[in-house]
Order: structure tokens, then C-alpha cells, then sequence
């Protein structure tokens, strides 16, 4: 599933080829992409607009147009956005014309359930993005202190309070075991009773392995691809992530499977001591 680098790193390869053009046309084939929204009322208000900007916020690809619009794409589990792929191109959902003989760009999808949403004034995003995302990790805001801040009081599993986007915008289950070996953190550590050390290391090890997944472009484990269509790398450089059975790099103990947060985690339990009291549900495989 795309988190913040994989689609970071989409922004960053369709900024050259969508910012300064006019959107001729956007031909939804899927009207579930746009929902609750009529494919006709979205093309309404984008068509005929100039593309001002490529933003992200957590995993929301923002295409600022002319006029404060703004269609907000989530890619979900398995959308992508591919620059100028051949008519008929498997898993197309949405086409987006363009207003100059420019590439066209197509939103994949073999899942669907990506999305399209539209905000109309920079009010209406800012109230979108607020109800649904807390900080960025790649922003100032993103400190240990604010994040012990947000959790003060709280007893879910850390792994659980990265997983929800009101708390940390963008970080999902790859980056969280990621993040979570380096900082030394087991995954089912009760997030109140961090202590300002841990916050501050979670923090730095959040922050490594955001940029690293970035300057890998990304990772592909599913259906992740650029742009282009090339895959992603950053699966090559996991030390936990899907490495079940295997020796930890940094101890050589095997790296255990268990649920943290109803999804596959992974952790070395001699680096990340478990919690006293607390036990993990083997996973099948
Ligand atoms: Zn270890």
C-alpha cells in the first residue's frame, strides 16, 4: 500500500509534466473513484483549469488549480498514476487530457479503491486535510515533544497510534516496523508510557526512514509503480519489514511475525524488548 515516500515520489515525477497545463478533460470510466460526487460534477469544476501546483499532505496527492480548486487523489491500496500509458491499459479508472498534445496521465487502479475529492477554497482544504491528518512528519511540527503531546494519557500500542493518519500524517505499516526497529521500540509498547528519549529517537528513526524510502522511490511489495511504470526499491533496504525467520542485521536473532494494530508486524523482540505483561498473536504466515 502507498504510504507518504511512494506517493512523494509520484508528486515529485508528475511535477514537471502536469504543473503550468490546462486540464482539457477528465474522463472517469469508474464513478466509484469520485463518490459520492457524479463523475459529471468533478469534471464540472476542474475542466478548462490550469494546473498551479503538485502538493502532498500525509498520502494526498493535491492538485492545486486556478480559481482555489483542489482535487484531492488518495491512491488507497493499488492506484497509481501513470504518465501517457497506451489506450486500453489494464486497470484504468480516470484519464486526464490535457488542453496542449502534452502526455495524458492515467489513474490505475486494480483494486479500487482510490479516490478523487474535490475541495473548492483553500478554507474547504484546510477543514478536508484537518479532519483527517495530524502532523507531517516531514514538516517543522514534527518534533518528539509534539508527538509525546499526542499521545499523552493514551494506551493503544504504539504501532496503533502511528497507523492512524490524525496522528502522524503518512506513515503506514512498512515505515511504522521500520522506524520502530531502529528507534529500539517493540511495537506493542503502550504509547503513554514512552518515555521524551524514545519520542525523540522514534521521531529521528520516522524521519530517516521516510527520506530513505524516498530516495529509493519508494518501495514495491503489491502493486506500486512510478510513473513510468518502474518499480520502487526501497523493499531491497527493509532490516524488518517482511523478514520473518530471518537473523536480525543488528543482533542475529530470528525477526518474529505478530499482529500489532490487526496488521502483520514485524520486530526483532531482543532489540525491542516486548512490554512486561504483554503478549503477541503469532501470525499463520
Ligand atoms: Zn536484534
Amino acid at each position: 500500500m502507498p504510504e507518504l515516500p511512494e506517493v512523494e515520489t509520484i508528486r515529485r515525477q508528475l511535477v514537471p509534466v502536469v504543473e503550468g497545463r490546462t486540464l482539457h478533460s477528465l474522463d472517469v470510466a469508474d464513478a466509484r473513484w469520485c463518490a459520492p460526487l457524479a463523475p459529471a460534477e468533478v469534471r464540472a469544476a476542474l475542466e478548462g483549469r490550469t494546473v498551479e501546483a503538485l502538493r502532498r499532505r500525509g498520502k494526498y496527492l493535491i492538485w492545486a488549480l486556478e480559481g482555489d480548486v483542489f482535487l484531492l487523489v488518495h491512491l488507497r491500496m493499488t492506484g497509481t498514476l501513470l504518465v501517457d500509458p497506451p489506450p486500453g491499459t489494464r486497470y484504468e479508472r480516470v484519464r486526464f487530457v490535457f488542453a496542449d498534445d502534452g502526455p495524458q496521465l492515467a489513474f490505475c487502479d486494480a483494486r479500487r479503491f482510490g479516490t478523487g475529492e474535490l475541495a473548492l477554497g483553500p478554507d474547504a482544504l484546510a477543514a478536508f486535510l484537518d479532519a483527517r491528518l495530524g502532523i507531517e512528519p516531514l514538516g517543522p511540527d514534527f518534533t518528539g515533544a509534539a508527538l509525546r503531546a499526542a499521545a499523552r494519557g493514551r494506551r493503544a500500542p504504539v504501532k496503533a497510534f502511528l497507523l492512524d493518519q490524525r496522528n502522524v500524517a503518512g506513515v503506514g505499516n512498512i515505515y511504522a516496523d521500520e522506524a520502530l526497529f531502529r528507534a529500539g521500540i517493540h511495537p506493542l509498547r503502550p504509547v503513554g508510557r514512552l518515555t521524551p528519549a524514545q519520542w525523540d529517537a522514534l521521531r529521528d528513526e520516522i524521519v530517516t526512514v521516510l527520506e530513505a524510502g524516498i530516495d529509493a522511490g519508494g518501495s514495491t511489495i503489491d502493486d506500486f509503480r512510478h510513473t513510468d511504470g518502474v518499480y520502487g526499491a526501497f523493499q531491497h533496504e527493509f532490516l524488518v519489514h517482511r523478514r520473518r525467520g530471518e537473523p536480525c542485521l543488528t543482533c542475529g536473532r530470528e525477526i518474529v511475525k505478530f499482529v500489532a494494530a490487526g496488521r502483520g508486524t514485524y520486530a526483532c523482540e531482543s532489540c525491542q524488548p516486548r512490554p512486561r505483561g504483554v503478549r503477541t498473536r503469532a501470525m499463520a504466515r
